[in-house]
């Protein structure tokens, strides 16, 4: 989405809270949860709605997208104090808003109290700070599969309290079950024991894994032997994974070199 705009390196994460990709792309929209991309040269802001760049979003979204700044924030995952503009324009306002204040112009809208109200909205629910964090639902995944990586099978529950309690603490609150989690992921749950898989053994497995590397001349990511595993009948990448506990795992097994 975003190459398509422009380069990366034409692009940076404004009011840095987020610093730790993967980050959690937006549905329907552009760009990503709580991040607000901005152009380098221009410093303008990347709107989540329509992709375009603008100096003030606040402005922009209740124009174009008739929704209040208050909304966009919520939305796109930021807290409510989060300036939505540019630099430039975030360090005028607030000047402006100061020299108002000094004025007695303004009084009771920017007071300590009413700020610290605003900050207490839910700013640890945010995605900014999820990223920041890395516990934005994209890292979270990502986490999970570097540990079934480093054990070299899925985690149980326990096995993932053992390794990263944080990681741990932050699944069963999110997603309240195990395995809820996991349907999210997109990893199969069984009750009680791990079905007969019958005609599909590993070998069958190495062999699509091969095949698609000698078609496509590359290492099988995981989502386009998802996609591939449908039109050519491979083994589904459940199944994979369940043979071999990790997606790393079957390529090391099938020769296909993976780094680690
Ligand atoms: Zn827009």
């Amino acid at each position: 989405m975003i190459e398509q705009i422009s380069s990366q390196a034409e692009i940076e994460n404004l009011y840095k809270e987020g610093s730790n990709a993967p980050y959690t792309p937006v549905k329907n929209g552009y760009g990503y949860y709580g991040v607000l991309l901005s152009h380098k040269e221009t410093g303008r802001i990347h709107c989540h709605l329509c992709g375009q760049w603008f100096k003030s979003l606040g402005a922009h979204v209740s124009q174009a997208h008739k929704i209040r700044a208050k909304q966009y924030r919520k939305k796109f995952g930021f807290s409510l104090t989060q300036p939505i503009c540019s630099e430039e324009t975030s360090r005028k306002s607030s000047l402006l808003a100061f020299a108002k204040v000094k004025a007695g112009k303004i009084g009771a809208k920017f007071g300590k109290k009413n700020l610290k109200k605003y900050a207490a909205v839910g700013h640890k629910s945010t995605l900014a700070y999820w990223n920041k964090n890395s516990i934005c639902p994209e890292q979270v995944k990502q986490r999970v599969i570097n540990l079934s990586d480093k054990i070299e099978h899925f985690p149980s529950l326990t096995e993932l309290k053992t390794h990263d309690v944080a990681l741990f603490n932050i699944i069963l609150r999110r997603y309240k079950t195990w395995n809820k989690f996991k349907k999210e992921i997109g990893i199969p749950i069984y009750n009680g024991n791990v079905p007969q898989t019958k005609k599909i053994d590993k070998g069958k497995i190495i062999y699509a894994l091969r095949e698609f590397g000698k078609n496509k001349k590359r290492v099988p990511l995981f989502n386009d032997y998802k996609k591939e595993s449908r039109i050519n009948k491979y083994p589904a990448v459940d199944t994979v994974i369940r043979h071999f506990g990790s997606w790393n795992r079957a390529l090391h097994a099938a020769g296909l070199n993976v780094k680690g």
